[in-house]
């Protein structure tokens, strides 16, 4: 946080400040501090800062302001701020923070993702509206269908804008700016500024003010981290092991695979240990009833694939472990930015075969620091592999970085990050979600006091492609305010997980 800055220096509405302090923010974290009066001086905006650094706020409560002293009037189906996420889980904190940081002015804010009946969405669309929550793919259904109109944007903000191009979006995004207004003021958000977002960002912002709040590709400073170098058929002992024995109450553990996933949050079960798999495979309410048990504290553990886990904003998460480490270094920087978020401490624990070592070189080289090994206390490291049970196994196959290798076309494959043809608009969903049915998308004005978004499905869809529009009464019985540097969680709290039962290039204007 920068120290001695507050909320009201920045030059906020005090309808806006009222919801800041009601949110329990006391300081601007430091992307705050530095993006806040940049949007409000109506500059085109490429910030760099990882999520969990408070970005949402950081571009949300400004454009709230502008939007609110610009002309009013919200129209049918014709958003005045659009803001494209990746991610339908993001797509809906997004909206929720919209919500929650506006909840004192007269806005209406509406989210829309796919993978769900577009029709409520449709109906929605028919209300006035001013910020526009969407992920790209649903969005162009829409567009395609004529039932929104992006004439009106006046403000276009690019959350996560690495990752919508990691997952193959740049056309759709392409697509998407050619729709807008040319006068208008874009901010993009990224991670990192990669080669690739500088280029997208020269194609789209226009003498944009830059801020940074993470240096390139390093480490959150906050994460320790270390090794356990562990036999690649003893992971799952050792895990079941760890959490055990660290009476780890809250650990979210990164699979390669969402077989991998799948197979080890069943071991985790058959050991006594309650877990969830989450990945791309799961509908959309095996998705929502893993994130809420995890959050809720009745699942310790959650196994996730990196896509999967994107977009997840989970409080105070204290513990990532990774169970195998990512093929790409820079997921291993996202995976542990998944705890120490916005200030408070976090640990991250990685499981490395032998396999694995030129793997964690490369992260090594990337974080430029080493990451200590430690000895694996109170474990037997020496069991011999059962060689033709685990060698038979596709997802335990090492490919040439030492990672698992999967078939083609089958189940085991990695989550992927292409995009896939979008389902047609009209398809409705497949699933009902788990609230109780498909609802009307949530066309609301932000006073609502709706928080935290339940994670949504994928049924098959890339994720990308798989939003769902959040139902509001589900929304409001979620979680109180998000809130960040909150002490990590006390190892003398009752119920731990061992104890618990199993549960089951580019662009113009
Ligand atoms: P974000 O990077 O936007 O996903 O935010 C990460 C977390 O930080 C969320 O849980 C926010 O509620 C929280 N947060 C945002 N701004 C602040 C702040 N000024 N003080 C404390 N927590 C914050």
């Amino acid at each position: 946080m920068t120290s001695s800055i507050t909320f009201a220096d920045l030059g906020l509405d005090p309808a806006l400040l009222r919801a800041v302090t009601e949110t329990g923010y006391t300081q601007p974290t430091p992307i705050q501090h530095q993006a806040i009066p940049v949007v409000l001086d109506g500059h085109d905006l490429l910030a760099a800062a990882q999520t969990g650094t408070g970005k949402t706020a950081g571009f949300t409560l400004p454009v709230l302001q502008r939007l609110l002293h610009t002309e009013r009037g919200a129209k049918p189906g014709r958003p005045r701020c659009l803001i494209l996420t990746p991610t339908r889980e993001l797509a809906a904190q997004v909206e929720a923070s919209v919500q929650t940081y506006g909840r004192h002015v007269p806005l209406k804010s509406l989210v829309m993702f796919g993978g769900v009946n577009i029709n409520p969405q449709i109906a929605a669309l028919r209300k006035p509206l001013d910020i526009l929550v969407a992920t790209p793919g649903r969005l162009l259904d829409h567009v395609g269908q004529k039932t929104v109109d992006l004439s009106g944007v006046s403000i276009l903000v690019l959350d996560e804008a690495d990752r919508m191009l990691d997952m193959g979006f740049i056309r759709d995004i392409r697509k998407i700016l050619a729709l807008l207004p040319k006068a208008r003021q874009t901010l993009l958000f990224s991670a990192t500024f990669s080669d690739e977002i500088r280029q997208l960002a020269q194609g789209v912002l226009r003498d944009p003010r830059e801020v940074s709040v993470a240096a390139r590709n390093t480490t959150a400073e906050r994460v320790d981290q270390s090794v356990h170098l562990v036999p690649q058929h003893l992971k799952r002992d050792a895990l079941s092991h760890l959490i055990r024995r660290h009476d780890w109450r809250q650990v979210l553990v990164f699979t390669r695979t969402k077989h991998g996933a799948n197979r080890l949050a069943e071991k985790l079960l058959r050991d006594g240990i309650g877990a969830a798999a989450i990945h791309g495979n799961k509908s959309q309410s095996a998705r929502t009833r893993a994130l809420e048990g995890f959050k809720n504290g009745d699942v310790p553990v959650l196994v996730a694939t990196d896509i999967a886990a994107r977009g997840l904003d989970i409080d105070q998460l204290p513990q990532v472990v990774n169970f195998e480490l990512p093929n790409v270094p820079e997921d291993y920087v996202h995976r542990i930015g998944r705890t120490g978020r916005a200030g408070a401490a976090g640990s991250a624990l990685s499981l490395v075969d032998r396999d694995e070592i030129k793997l964690l070189a490369a992260i090594e080289k990337l974080i430029k620091r080493p990451i200590d090994r430690l000895p694996l206390a109170d474990f037997d490291l020496s069991a011999p592999a059962p060689a033709a049970a685990e060698a038979s196994h596709p997802s335990e196959r090492r490919g040439r970085a030492g990672q698992p290798q999967e078939r083609r076309g089958d189940r085991r494959q990695p989550e992927r990050r292409s995009p896939e043809p979008r389902q047609p608009s009209s398809r409705p969903a497949q699933t009902a979600d788990a609230g109780g049915g498909r609802q009307a998308a949530a066309n609301r004005t932000a006073p609502s006091s709706a928080r935290q978004p339940a994670a949504a499905r994928d049924n098959g869809r890339p994720q990308r492609e798989s939003q769902a529009a959040r139902p509001s009464g589900q929304a409001r019985n979620e979680a109180g305010p998000r809130r960040a540097a909150q002490p990590r969680q006390d190892a003398s709290r009752k119920s731990g997980a061992g104890q618990r039962p199993p549960r089951a290039a580019l662009l113009g204007r």
